[in-house]
């Protein structure tokens, strides 16, 4: 009987009632949905599905046996049938008489658009042969934490005929392509009762007469390596015994929120980056480990893992016993430094003459005893993902070294993946970053109509976006829809109250640890009042003033600080009001309070400079479409001042603007996101009206 407790094993998710009503090719996509569903079976990304299917030929007309295989990047869990490329078979066949040998097997990558099967658009992937030459319709390679834990360890062949016995095979390792469809072949061709295979320090191939019961072998085998992992690591001391405690979570999440733009400082010279933070148990377990330094050393182990983690990671230099922070600090230069060299050195090392040029350098993965791991990369999503990589990683270390001796990959075969200039190729078909891709932005009052579509302005630019506010429950809506647009990763909701001191620390240091740092603020939040001098209150007033002046300055004050911290450019834009430059009868509290915002910018602007901070002011007006300002008592009081009735008043803006249009909150974000991006880079200190023309606003 095995220890392992029913819910770490993998459940059987088929739905044989849906399969049948399914066609053979939306079946592979079910299958491969399914084992896509849990990373444990998976890592994002990672890993094929295929099926050899007979249809209709369009040309011929008689059936013709079509290879349906996952093409070209995507996720196995998220993929569509869009996602699968579609290939003669007899055409896949007849590329053996084009081969010319190991030496030449990147070359065979050309071929396969020669072999498409009714002009589908989706590129063929490397392991396309993989899965065409096995002589079974279900075939499946996936990259299993538990399965690729035997693969890495040093006596992996042992290991697999311990557990499996003759129904799956072994091969050594052996980068994919042409050379190992043809290796795959010739296993199952000498072993045709045989369910599968394991690739050294790559991962799992399974295959089988049906989709059910390709997927059936699939789960049965992971959950087999799995409880026999979980019987031999009972009582064993995992990755050497514990060397670190954790400490609590919210530390862990201060330190990493106070290492997180220091870090940005070292490593974004050629391209700015997101960082990302995982404290979970598994990190922490590593990170507090004896076996740390020795097994991060070793590198990571499937080409999966390190081409998006780098091969080995940093270790940040940190003891929670003792926890100076401050040295730390200190010490990261030399550390990056350090890090850089030895990365330069393993390029050199490795290197062929027809290589691509040295990537960037610096570490993807920090890993912080007592603390957690951080991962940087060129977005959110990316950044994650890296992250989760590293988990898997470790999973797979876990399990290596605790029954064995655990392998990672070659130093020359890693280089080999990662300059291949397969690898390379694809990187130059990547479309050009967005203009604000890498830049983390946190806009004030993001649940109103001019914040609210500021961040969309900013996110659709590839920013990721800190939208806060006051109001939680208008955020909460705010932050729904614009994920519903742009996704989970790239938009966060904070409250904050940007009165209180406290509050906007703390916003400001959430901002880092859920991003990385701050580039670009945008200082929204606003009210508006109305009142003839001698009926304003004191209290008016000082609400005025806490929110539009003294809430613009601590909020300025502290991103100004980790913009400093950077050392990159970065840029604030005050969203002022054109009341602010000219005075307004009736509105004194609110005239005074917006001129303020505006001087502070411009003292700012001059203050900011030598470290490459801008800071300039938009100043809206008139903009009612959206705007929670102008659905209450200010639109009643601005209505009733001119004598109209409220719905009268967007009409009367209107006709009083020089342009004779209408301000829109998107008006607004056009003009905040043309001041936060390079686009103006070279402005600071300025002001831009968008009021559809008001003579008296003009600036000079
Ligand atoms: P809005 O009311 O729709 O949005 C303002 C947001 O600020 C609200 O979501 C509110 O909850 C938030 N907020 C208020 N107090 C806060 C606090 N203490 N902490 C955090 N958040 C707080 O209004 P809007 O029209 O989108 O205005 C945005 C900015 O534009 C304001 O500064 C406003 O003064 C300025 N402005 C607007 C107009 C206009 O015609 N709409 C004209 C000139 C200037």
């Amino acid at each position: 009987m095995s220890s392992v407790p029913s819910g770490t094993l993998l459940p059987n998710k088929w739905n044989a009632e849906h399969a049948a009503g399914l066609s053979e090719p939306e079946r592979l996509l079910y299958r491969s949905n399914l084992l896509g569903s849990d990373l444990r079976i998976t890592n994002f990304g990672g890993g094929n599905t295929s099926a050899k299917v007979w249809q209709k030929d369009p040309l011929g007309g008689g059936d013709v046996e079509i290879l349906w295989v996952k093409g070209s990047g995507g996720d196995v869990g998220s993929m569509k049938l869009d996602g699968f490329s579609t290939l003669y078979m007899d055409k896949l066949r007849a590329l053996k008489g084009l081969y010319r040998g190991e030496e030449f097997e990147d070359e065979m990558v050309a071929y396969l658009p020669h072999c498409t099967f009714n002009l589908n658009p989706r590129a063929a992937s490397i392991d396309t042969p993989l899965h065409a030459y096995i002589d079974k319709p279900h075939v499946d390679h996936m990259h299993p934490d538990a399965v690729i834990a035997i693969a890495a360890a040093k006596d992996s062949r042992t290991i697999t005929q311990e557990i499996y016995g003759d129904d799956i095979g072994w091969l050594p390792w052996r980068r994919p392509g042409y050379q190992l469809g043809l290796m795959l072949e010739a296993y199952f061709n000498d072993n045709p009762n045989s369910k599968g295979v394991v690739l050294e320090s790559h991962g799992l191939f399974t295959w089988g007469d049906s989709a059910k019961e390709c997927y059936d072998i699939t789960i049965d085998i992971i959950n087999k390596a799995i409880v026999w992992f979980d019987a031999k690591t009972d009582g064993v001391e995992i990755f050497g015994g514990v060397r670190h405690q954790s400490l609590d979570a919210q530390t862990r999440h201060s330190i990493a929120s106070t290492l997180m733009p220091r870090v940005r400082s070292f490593i974004d010279a050629s391209e700015r980056k997101i960082g990302h933070f995982n404290d979970s148990d598994a990190v922490l377990e590593f990170v507090n480990s004896n076996k740390l330094n020795e097994l991060a050393a070793l590198g990571t182990s499937c080409p999966d893992h390190f081409l998006r983690t780098k091969i080995r990671p940093i270790i940040i230099d940190f003891d929670p016993k003792n926890p100076n922070l401050d040295a730390v600090i200190d010490g990261l230069a030399d550390a990056f430094a350090a890090y850089r060299e030895d990365y330069k050195s393993y390029y050199t090392r490795c290197k062929h003459d027809n290589s691509p040029a040295i990537r960037d350098p610096n570490p993807v993965i920090y890993l912080i005893p007592g603390v957690g791991m951080l991962s940087f990369a060129k977005d959110k999503a990316t950044a994650r993902i890296a992250g989760e990589f590293y988990v898997n990683a470790i999973n797979v270390m876990r399990g290596s070294d605790t029954v064995s001796t655990y392998m990672g990959l070659d130093e020359q075969e890693a280089f080999d993946i990662e300059y291949w200039l397969l690898e390379e190729a694809k990187l130059q078909r990547m479309p050009k970053a967005k203009s604000l891709a890498g830049r983390v932005a946190v806009v004030t009052g993001g649940a109103g109509g001019i914040g609210k579509a500021t961040c969309g302005r900013l996110l659709q630019e590839g920013a990721c976006v800190v939208a806060c506010d006051i109001d939680t429950d208008g955020l909460a809506g705010a932050v729904a829809d614009l994920q519903g647009v742009f996704g989970k990763d790239q938009v966060r909701g904070l409250p904050v109250n940007v009165t209180s001191e406290e509050s906007v620390i703390k916003l400001m240091h959430d901002s880092c640890a859920e991003f990385g740092g701050i580039d670009i603020l945008v200082s929204n939040a606003g009210i508006s009042s109305a009142a003839p001098i001698d009926e304003t209150s004191l209290e008016v007033w000082q609400r005025n003033m806490d929110i539009l002046s003294t809430g613009y300055f601590l909020v300025a004050r502290e991103a100004f600080k980790i913009m400093k911290l950077q050392k990159r450019s970065a840029s604030m834009v005050f969203v002022a009001s054109k009341n602010g430059l000219v005075a307004s009868p009736g509105a004194s509290a609110y005239c005074t309070a917006k001129a303020s915002e505006i001087h502070l910018a411009r003292c700012l602007a001059l203050e900011g400079a030598p470290f490459g901070i801008r800071v300039n002011v938009v100043n809206p007006d008139a903009v009612l479409r959206g705007s929670k300002i102008w659905s209450g008592e200010w639109r009643e009081q601005r209505a009733k001042a001119y004598d109209m009735a409220p719905d009268q008043l967007e009409e009367h803006y209107r006709q009083r603007s020089m342009l004779k249009l209408s301000v829109l909150p998107e008006d607004i974000a056009e003009a905040i996101y043309f001041l936060a991006s390079d686009n103006a880079a070279k402005s600071t200190g300025n002001v831009v009206n968008v009021d559809a023309g008001h003579a008296p606003s003009f600036t000079r």
